[in-house]
C-alpha cells in the first residue's frame, strides 16, 4: 500500500457525490427530475471489498450480501434504503475539466418526513424541477443531529435544460446513477465478499463495543434503519421519524463505513 494525499483520497471517495459539510453552507442546484416519478430510490449495502467500496444494489431474496449473518442472527452488512438525489452542482468545479458544473448524487435514508419536505418545497413549487435553480441550504453544524436543510427556488432555470446537462456529461438516466451504485450479479457480490474475508483470528475476536461520546446517541440501534422503512405501518410519530433523520444526517457521508467497523467481512 502506497501513500496518496488526503486531497486525491476525498476526491475519489466523495467523487460524484453531493455534500454540505457545515452550518449555513449552501450550493446552487439544478434537481435532474423532470418529475416526481424521476424519483429514484434503491436497497443497498456499503461494500468494502478489494475491488470495490461503495453502495451496491441489494439483490433482495437470494442476496449474499444480506445472507452474510453476525452471531446473533442479524446482518452483518445492513441493508440501506436511500435517496439517490442528482443534481447539477453548477459551481462546483469539475475535477477532470476544471470547469464548473458537475453532476453528482445526494444520497438521503429513505424517510417520509424528507419526502414530505421536498414535495413542499421542491415537487409544488416545480412540478418539474429541473425549470429551477434551487438553493439548498444546510442548518447545522458538522456532527449536529439535529441538522436540516431547506430548499428555495431562487430563479428560473436559463443555464441549461434537463436533456442539455445530460448530453454534456454523455449521461443517460438512470444509468448514470452506476457512478454511486453499482449493480453486481449474485456471484459477483460473493466473491467480492471472499476478497475480503478476515483471518480467523479477527473474527473470533469479541466484538469492539463503541464508547458513547457527546453528541453521540451511542442507545440508537443499527435496527433503526429498519424502523425507518417501517414508518408509516408502525406507530413511530412524525417526532422521532425526525429523530432518526438527525440521527443519520449526522452519520450520511460515512453512514456505510460505521456498521462495517466493527463487523469486517
Ligand atoms: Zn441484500
Amino acid at each position: 500500500m502506497a501513500f496518496t494525499s488526503v486531497e486525491e483520497y476525498n476526491e475519489e471517495k466523495y467523487r460524484h457525490k453531493f455534500k454540505l459539510d457545515d452550518d449555513g453552507d449552501s450550493a446552487d442546484v439544478i434537481f435532474l427530475y423532470r418529475s416526481k416519478r424521476d424519483m429514484l430510490r434503491a436497497n443497498v449495502h456499503y461494500l468494502i471489498s478489494d475491488t470495490y467500496t461503495g453502495y451496491v444494489h441489494c439483490l433482495g431474496v437470494g442476496c449474499p450480501v444480506c445472507a452474510r449473518k453476525k452471531a446473533d442472527g442479524s446482518m452483518l452488512i445492513r441493508k440501506q434504503n436511500k435517496f439517490f438525489i442528482p443534481v447539477y452542482n453548477i459551481y462546483k468545479e469539475d475535477p477532470v475539466t476544471q470547469q464548473p458544473g458537475v453532476i453528482e448524487f445526494w444520497e438521503r435514508f429513505y424517510n417520509k418526513g424528507f419526502e414530505l419536505q421536498f414535495d413542499k418545497e421542491v415537487f409544488n413549487i416545480s412540478p418539474n424541477p429541473s425549470e429551477c435553480v434551487f438553493k439548498i441550504t444546510r442548518k447545522g453544524g458538522f456532527n449536529d443531529q439535529n441538522t436540516r436543510y431547506s430548499f428555495v427556488a431562487v430563479g428560473r432555470n436559463t443555464i441549461a435544460t434537463y436533456d442539455q446537462i445530460l448530453a454534456k456529461f454523455n449521461a443517460k438516466m438512470p444509468d448514470y446513477y452506476e457512478n454511486v451504485v453499482k449493480a453486481y450479479s449474485a456471484a459477483e457480490l460473493t466473491e467480492m465478499m471472499q476478497s475480503s474475508a478476515p483471518s480467523s483470528s479477527v473474527s473470533s475476536m469479541p466484538e469492539y463495543i463503541p464508547m458513547p461520546r457527546a453528541g453521540y446517541q451511542s442507545s440508537i440501534p443499527d435496527t433503526f434503519v429498519s424502523a425507518a422503512d417501517a414508518v408509516g405501518t408502525t406507530t413511530i410519530s412524525d417526532t422521532s421519524d425526525d429523530a432518526i433523520l438527525s440521527e443519520f444526517d449526522n452519520n450520511d457521508e460515512d453512514s456505510g463505513d460505521l456498521p462495517n467497523i466493527d463487523a469486517p467481512f
